[in-house]
């Protein structure tokens, strides 16, 4: 039996990238996994099938963050899912990983730009927790996605670097909140990862990745089950006495 047999997760971005080599983990661990996406159902479709075939039980969820309502949106279509595929309500674990990453110098971030990204990056996740609060079973888990460009200083990226130092606040702060109800709550900031996030500037650009792995200790790009895999631990039982910790998953990067 897997190690997360009985629980049920939610993955937000789980369609695409860390968020579902992170759903797959969790499935092959035995949880129930909602795969949730913002427009593209295809790749959900595809996540979904890919944990079914495994020997998983998963469904999608729809709802594109960062808008008025998107939230309860959510929460309504898990709700309404959720019991089509498990015998109880509610959930165990909260992977807040959907993501965008805008490029811009502080020069060329626009008003609107910065609020989007803050929209989807913070505003999402916090409201998601919120609402998910009652939903979230004593004793779980709440996983955030972060980046080494809290640590980093990418001045290309300035908002996006701003909306995870946000998150580890957050990851902090939220900790010390949930602590009387046994909920975890914790981090993990992977650095570059091999994604379609990365996909412009890296996929099959040889000497872009070259300098791409040199940033890294260990001297190559991170694969999204290198961060699926921490994420893993912090969602299982081993991880019970860890809590407003932000994991670095960089591979070393820039140390
Ligand atoms: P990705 O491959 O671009 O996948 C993004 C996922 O998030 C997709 O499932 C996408 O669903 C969903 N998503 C994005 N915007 C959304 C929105 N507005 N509403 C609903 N869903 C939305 O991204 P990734 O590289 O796996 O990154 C995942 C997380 O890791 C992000 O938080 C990112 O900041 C963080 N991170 C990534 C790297 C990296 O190098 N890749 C490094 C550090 C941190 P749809 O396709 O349906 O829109």
């Amino acid at each position: 039996m897997g190690t997360l047999a009985g629980k049920t997760a939610l993955v937000t971005g789980g369609s695409r990238g860390i968020g579902r080599a992170t759903a797959e983990r969790l499935g092959r661990e035995g949880a129930v996994v909602a795969v949730h996406y913002g427009r593209n159902a295809g790749a959900a479709e595809e996540a979904v099938g890919a944990i079914r075939a495994a020997g998983g039980t998963a469904f999608a969820v729809h709802a594109e963050l960062g808008q008025d309502g998107d939230v309860e949106t959510l929460w309504a279509e898990f709700d309404r899912q959720v019991l089509k595929h498990c015998d109880r309500a509610g959930l165990d674990i909260l992977v807040n990983n959907a993501g965008i990453t805008p490029r811009g110098h502080i020069e060329e971030t626009t008003p609107a730009v910065f609020d989007e990204v803050f929209a989807v990056n913070v505003r999402a996740p916090f409201f998601l927790v919120q609402q998910g609060l009652k939903r979230l079973r004593n004793g779980g888990r709440i996983i955030n996605v972060s980046s080494g460009a809290t640590r980093i200083a990418l001045t290309d990226i300035i908002a996006y670097g701003m909306t995870k130092g946000a998150i580890d606040t957050f990851t902090r702060t939220l900790a010390k909140a949930m602590g009387d109800r046994g909920i975890t709550v914790n981090a993990v900031a992977p650095g570059i990862i091999d994604t379609d996030l990365n996909a412009s500037w890296l996929k099959g650009n040889e000497a872009a990745e070259q300098s791409a792995a040199q940033l890294s200790a260990l001297g190559r790009v991170g694969r999204p089950e290198d961060v699926a895999d921490v994420i893993a631990f912090l969602a299982s039982d081993d991880a019970r006495w860890v809590t407003g910790q932000v994991i670095d998953a960089t591979g070393g990067s820039q140390l």
